[in-house]
């Protein structure tokens, strides 16, 4: 059965899903959502023989439903590829009697690769498929992974450019690094003063300008987006919960039909939305257990209802989920509103003048599979060297925030539920916070002895995309302020003449 896409905020349109992956965001302000969850027409028992790349197959094709098969096939097999280190390509670690599903084995560590890697091939056969004869400009806010990811996936990939924004101080320096020293002719990375909201607001803002996208028009360029607002990241993001529950049936970890929790640290709330959208499609999903750190906006939410930004921003050492717009809760709460998108544009517009909106009785009651908690960044220390010393095995900051949430919800529910974590990054993306945590001396090295001397006692190598930073030369500088991105882009563009 075909799935076509609306806007989350005026559903009389509808689009293919090659269409709604060309353009990213609708032309409205809101999100492409499908018209239904499809179910899996494939048992989990079925599915527990299968590879990554056939999973991806299977889950995507019931979405992406206007891709034939050969052009989809195509494209996942030129994403899960040997850019990732492992042929598993999302490996599964127990410690401490719960799973790991460690998504960073990808070419910039971190959980963005499982759908940045393919996105750049969704996007130019969405291209072909449509007769677009324009150059794609993807435009891209990002709190630090993203950016590296669609760099990497974007970076001379013909009849495409790519334009990054990063908060100047809001990500860490090997973040930082693996950006401003990205190759490829066709890409463009500028630092903003201002955080990761500004960012995203900016790049929302350039969407939205009609005389713009006349201009780049004239000249051959149209926009598209790599955030998780495109649906072409989030369909990917479904297969590895798919795929994480099939693993365990398949090692006896999970029986036929019974249930399994997913904690997932969040900032966007993108990757948890996906876990949302594995369960609609029949994946035995009991809870979602969203994870905050101290930016605990979403916590607040499932708490009290009221979703209120109007609050200190904390630059914490969990950057990727320091956000206080989580745009993907929008394609939430369109699905609580009964797919009201009347209902769900009144609540953007109190979200956009009054920075908060509070929902109703009614969609509170169908968020119940949903927890959330949040970490203090103490919390999350702790937890990277209580796990350390337990069983040797390193977290990264963000699956530490998730893996502190997990304790206290057992705590709080008594629940031992069968549960994965959603491992986001590699600690060696993080590596001063995550070594500081483990022991205070090590903070007099450099981020690069930290490294190596990470991989020395976690027994693990240092990943080829960390190594390759020692030496690789600076080549993009610019900064600006953020009321300077339109001009910063028609410039880059050449249309500022
Ligand atoms: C992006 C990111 C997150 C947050 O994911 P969302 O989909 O935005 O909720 C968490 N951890 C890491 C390491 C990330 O890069």
């Amino acid at each position: 059965m075909e799935v076509l896409y609306s806007s989350t905020r005026n559903s009389d349109k509808k689009i293919t899903a090659s269409q709604a992956i060309l353009k990213g965001l609708a032309e409205d302000g809101g999100l492409f959502v499908p018209d239904h969850i499809p179910s899996l027409t494939c048992s989990m028992r079925d599915l527990a023989d299968k590879s990554y790349q056939e999973t991806a197959y299977e889950v995507m094709k019931l979405f992406l439903t206007d891709f034939t098969q050969a052009e989809l096939k195509k494209c996942i097999e030129r994403a899960y590829d040997s850019k990732f280190d492992t042929d598993v390509i999302a490996p599964i670690v127990e410690a401490e009697g719960t799973y790991y599903l460690e998504l960073f084995h990808g070419a910039t560590i971190a959980f963005k690769d499982m759908a940045l890697s393919i996105l750049p091939h969704l996007m130019i056969t969405s291209a072909k498929k449509n007769h677009v004869e324009n150059e794609i400009v993807i435009l891209t806010a990002t709190s630090g992974d993203t950016g590296k990811a669609a760099l990497a996936g974007f970076a001379d990939v013909e009849g495409t450019k790519i334009i990054v924004f990063y908060p100047k101080n809001g990500v860490s320096p090997i973040q930082e690094k693996q950006m401003v020293t990205q190759k490829g002719a066709n890409t463009f990375v500028v630092g903003i003063h201002g955080n990761f909201d500004d960012a995203q607001a900016g790049v929302k803002e350039l969407f939205s300008d009609k005389e713009l996208a006349q201009e780049l028009a004239d000249a051959g360029l149209q926009f598209s987006s790599a955030n998780s607002i495109n649906i072409g990241r989030l369909v990917p993001q479904v297969v590895y919960y798919v795929y994480a529950y099939a693993k365990l049936l398949k090692e006896d970890k999970l029986s036929d039909g019974e249930r399994m929790n997913v904690v997932v640290p969040t900032g966007n709330f993108g990757n948890i939305l996906a876990a949302f959208y594995a369960k609609q499609m029949g994946v035995p999903i009991g809870k979602l257990i969203c994870a905050s750190n101290e930016n605990k906006v979403l916590y607040d939410f499932f708490t009290t209802g009221r979703y209120d930004r109007n609050r200190e921003f904390v630059l914490t050492s969990s950057p990727s989920m320091d956000i206080l717009i989580s745009s993907n809760l929008e394609r939430l709460l369109y699905r609580v509103a009964g797919e009201d998108a009347e209902q769900n544009a009144a609540l953007m517009e109190s979200l956009a003048r009054t920075g908060a909106y509070e929902i109703t009785e009614q969609m509170r009651e169908q968020l119940v599979d949903f927890y959330g908690n949040y970490a203090s960044e103490k919390e999350t220390a702790n937890r990277i060297s209580s796990m350390y010393e337990n069983t040797g095995y390193v977290l990264d900051t963000h699956t530490a925030v998730a893996s502190a949430v997990y304790q206290k919800y057992v705590e709080d529910t008594k629940d031992k539920t069968v549960t994965v974590i959603a491992s986001t990054a590699s600690p060696f993306k993080f590596t001063r916070n995550v070594m500081n945590a483990i022991d205070g001396k090590y903070d007099t090295m450099s981020d690069f002895e930290l490294v190596d001397k990470l991989s020395a006692i976690s027994n693990v190598d240092v990943p080829t995309a960390v190594a390759q930073l020692k030496t690789a030369p600076v080549v993009h500088d610019h900064v600006c302020d953020k009321t300077e991105m339109k001009a910063i882009v028609k410039h880059f563009l050449g249309v500022d003449a």
